[in-house]
């Protein structure tokens, strides 16, 4: 398969069944049915929203980096990307991206690694990982630290050189770009809205993003 690169949706803000503005440093939980269309919008511009996603009716069963990389042979993700899962499902397809490139190599940021990649007395700042942990508790579906698995940095610009080096660069993102996914199967949502202080990518001041959702719509 081929990565389209940048395309325009179709749809409507207006019409959309669900609008919600993530505050950034917030998670935020959903379920997107089977036929539905998920947005993600980058409101003011390059901020990293890291996302899990789960076969909503096997919690097990969990979006995978490494599957959806083999799949299509390709370590960026965009239009045309089919993100799968652990037992190899089909989630969501990509199927708009104003933004062109999302990560799913670089992980999520975490206390740990903040020391380590940025200074020892980081530790105490909020991380991804803990609102992933904290969306995972709050969720009520028994889900807790062992569900947190490889997840995507949508509007992430983490290039990979001919050498094999993974590079944290600025952002190709801008506001208002977004990125739209079609349910193949009912999904949970899980949006860690990054609230990283310390990575110059987001100009060290994260910001809101929003989640539409739609019914699949007669015409797409
Ligand atoms: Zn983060």
């Amino acid at each position: 398969m081929s990565i389209l690169g940048l395309t325009e949706s179709k749809l409507n803000p207006t019409d959309a069944i669900y609008r919600r503005i993530v505050p950034a440093g917030e998670p935020w939980t959903g379920e997107i049915r089977r036929g539905q269309y998920f947005r993600i919008v980058d409101l003011h511009g390059n901020q990293a929203a890291d996302t899990l996603f789960y076969n909503a009716r096997n919690l097990q069963d969990r979006y995978s980096a490494q599957d959806t990389i083999r799949a299509q042979a390709n370590i960026y993700l965009s239009t045309g990307t089919q993100l799968r899962s652990s037992e190899g499902n089909i989630l969501l397809t990509i199927v708009a991206d104003t933004c062109g490139r999302h990560d799913t190599l670089g992980g999520a940021c975490a206390t740990e690694s903040n020391q380590v990649r940025y200074e020892i007395r980081k530790g105490y700042m909020h991380a991804c990982r803990q609102s992933f942990v904290k969306a995972a508790i709050d969720s009520g579906l028994g889900m807790g630290k062992r569900d947190i698995a490889s997840n995507i940095n949508f509007f992430m610009n983490v290039p990979v050189t001919p050498e094999g080096k993974l590079t944290f660069e600025d952002g190709l993102s801008a506001p208002g770009k977004y990125v739209e996914m079609r349910a193949e199967m009912d999904v949970l949502a899980m949006i860690s809205n990054c609230p990283q202080l310390n990575n110059p990518c987001n100009a060290y001041d994260p910001t809101p993003v929003e989640v539409l959702i739609w019914e699949a719509p007669p015409h797409v």
